[in-house]
């Protein structure tokens, strides 16, 4: 089978109707690139896949992405079998190694790779997952629901809508310009929830070490089941610090790009939970391959978002959880699970 065309295109974002807004940031829309695979051969056909990149924010990116991918690395994926994904992966890896492979290099090589391994599942007929020799059949998920401009009385419904949806974990935005703030807003949150309800916290890079060992302990006394992001990405002498000082779970990994960059995490012991991101990781084959290592440190995985994720935490033994938003109205999870689609590629339930 051989690669014969490659589509990208992108879209951005209108502005969101309603803002939200982390610790670090206001995300008010970025945009969308799409890329689609095709490959050839004289039995199947044309056969396609495709994968897709979003922007939280910035909405000049999704042309420079395109662009990167459209200019540097579709002529070398051209005439490639899309079964040899990781000889693909190693090609780009070196042809950007010039200008740096992180970065908005590493989404790109990332949407590639999303596109090939849905590609193979859409020649064999099988949803990834299947391909990838499962673990489990089911995916624990938790909503990620409570943005940091909410209000008080707009976390409560927002909490007992995700509890109503059948998720046993509901995570929130920390961060606010004062720890009484925040523990007022856990509190409302844990009282809607009730102690059985797992929460989490996600700081979104904005403390200092200090700040975070301070709140830290108060976030742990509260019963918070994770501490993400407490500190900036890459500070992973910093994050060992905290994760050797707290109790609670200390994860970080959204913003680290590549397997060596985890591998650093990892051997510093900087994290108990670690929360790869499909586009920053490097895509597919780079998530399996983090998953195996943070799995011989005993580290547990718990993906940045969802979306073809849900394949691969399915073939992940130490995965724990599926970052989601809100399921569609009406819908309910069964034992705080997602399902896996029997469909071929990087299929979605269909709710
Ligand atoms: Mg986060």
């Amino acid at each position: 089978m051989k690669i014969t065309n490659v589509d990208v295109s992108f879209e951005i974002a209108p502005p969101r109707a309603r803002q939200i807004r982390d610790a670090l940031q206001l995300l008010d829309g970025g945009g969308t690139v799409r890329v689609r695979i095709e490959a050839q051969d004289g039995l199947a056909g044309v056969v396609a896949g495709t994968s897709s990149t979003g922007f939280g924010r910035l909405r000049g990116a999704p042309a420079v992405l395109a662009q990167l991918i459209r200019d540097e690395l579709v002529p070398e994926v051209l005439g490639e079998d899309p079964f040899l994904i990781r000889r693909i992966r190693d090609k780009l890896w070196r042809l950007t190694d010039y200008h740096g492979t992180t970065g908005l290099a590493l989404l790109g090589i990332s949407a590639i790779d999303i596109a090939l391994w849905d590609l193979v599942g859409h020649a064999l007929k099988q949803p990834v997952w299947r391909l990838l020799g499962a673990a489990r059949d089911r995916m624990p998920a938790y909503a990620m629901v409570g943005w940091l401009n909410f209000s008080i009385e707009e976390l409560k419904p927002i909490a007992e809508k995700a509890a109503e949806q059948g998720f046993k974990g509901v995570k929130m935005k920390v961060g606010c310009p004062t720890l009484e703030e925040d523990v007022a807003r856990i509190g409302a949150v844990r009282s809607i929830i009730g102690a059985d309800m797992k929460l989490m916290v996600d700081a979104n890079q904005v403390f200092s070490l200090p700040e975070a060992l301070i709140r830290g302990r108060v976030y742990q006394e509260l019963g918070c089941f994770w501490f993400e992001e407490p500190l900036r990405a890459d500070d992973h002498a910093g994050l060992a610090e905290l994760a050797d000082k707290l109790d609670i779970r200390i994860a970080s990994g959204e913003n680290d790009f590549g397997v060596r960059q985890f591998r650093d995490l990892f051997e510093r012991r900087a994290v108990d939970i670690v929360q790869p991101d499909l586009r920053r990781a490097g895509g597919a084959t780079e998530c399996l391959d983090i998953a195996a290592m943070a799995n011989a440190f005993d580290i547990a995985y718990a993906s940045h978002g969802g979306g073809a994720h849900l394949h691969l935490l399915a073939a992940m033994p130490n995965a724990i959880y599926m970052e989601s938003g809100y399921l569609p109205e009406g819908k309910k999870l069964v034992d705080g699970c997602i399902p896996l689609p029997e469909e071929p590629g990087f299929s979605q339930p269909k709710w």
